[in-house]
């Protein structure tokens, strides 16, 4: 389909897992792009993937920390700049951090994870909405988590920035709507990314993958989620088919959250 034709779509973490996956949908299906990750390599290796399957695309790559509020503002502006708007922004950036009691969660593991999965994902929507507000339009998608709708354990961190862009994303969904913003969440369970691969190494460097197994026989499908299939969500989100969902947190996890 041809989607996004004349659409620009942002979004951070490109260089990697369900930022890359998402990438690749969006311009398969015409989008022009603006990439944004800490990561330069990896946003290069990106766009490879993208001109492979799509090679008319127009990519922009943009290096930035989604943490620090000065480099947010930058990027949303280096895309303006190009593309003069923004259609759909893809607010995905996101770490794990160490896992941890409570107790022994560290207060710099505590605010280095919030303040990319928390911070990040606010000063993008703040710098975008001012944007998508000029337009009066424009689709936003946050990266929550399963764990940002019930507890993991051993989180402290990410529980509490994933659940905050819960919050976040109804919050500000019931806002925009009247400008003709939507503002929804995704709320991945195990996705076989790069950081779920660097988690499973975490517990076991040489069976990662007889742990990783172990690790999904409690979800109802008994299996890793694919980051193709949260670009197909992710897609459906950014696009005009899905106009009327507004402030929803959508969970796409085989059915975990719902045991
Ligand atoms: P990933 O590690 O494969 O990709 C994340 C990308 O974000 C990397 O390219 C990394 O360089 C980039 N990044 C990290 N910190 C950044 C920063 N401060 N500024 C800019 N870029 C930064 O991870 P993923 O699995 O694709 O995760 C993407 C999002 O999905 C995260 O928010 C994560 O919490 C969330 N999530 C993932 C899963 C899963 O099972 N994979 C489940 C639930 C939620």
């Amino acid at each position: 389909s041809n989607r996004f034709e004349g659409k620009v779509i942002l979004i951070t973490g490109a260089g990697s897992g369900l930022g890359q996956a998402s990438a690749i949908q969006v311009a398969k299906e015409g989008a022009k792009l603006s990439l944004v990750d800490l990561n330069n390599q990896a946003l290069e290796e990106t766009k490879k993937l993208i001109l492979e399957v799509a090679a008319e695309a127009e990519v922009l790559l943009l290096t930035a920390d989604v943490s620090n509020e000065e480099e947010v503002k930058t990027y949303v502006s280096k895309t303006i700049e190009k593309y003069s708007k923004i259609d759909g922004f893809f607010n995905n950036a996101g770490i794990e951090g160490k896992q941890n009691l409570t107790e022994d969660y560290g207060i710099d593991e505590f605010r280095k994870v919030v303040g990319v999965n928390l911070n990040g994902v606010f000063f993008g929507m703040k710098y975008v909405l001012e944007v998508m507000k000029k337009q009066g339009s424009g689709k936003i998608v946050n990266t929550a988590s399963v764990g940002g709708i019930r507890g993991v354990g051993n989180q402290s961190g990410y529980a509490a920035s994933k659940h905050g862009v819960v919050g976040l994303t109804r919050n500000s969904g019931i806002e925009y709507g009247q400008f003709g913003i939507s503002i929804n969440a995704i709320a991945p369970g195990a996705i076989m990314t790069p950081m779920v691969e660097g988690s499973l190494k975490q517990i076991d460097p040489e069976n990662w993958e007889e742990v990783g197994k172990q690790f999904v026989q409690p979800n109802p499908m008994k299996r890793f989620g694919k980051p193709e299939e949260v670009g197909y969500l992710v897609a459906f989100l950014l696009s005009n088919e899905a106009n009327f969902i507004n402030s929803a947190v959508i969970p796409i996890d085989g059915g975990q959250s719902y045991k």
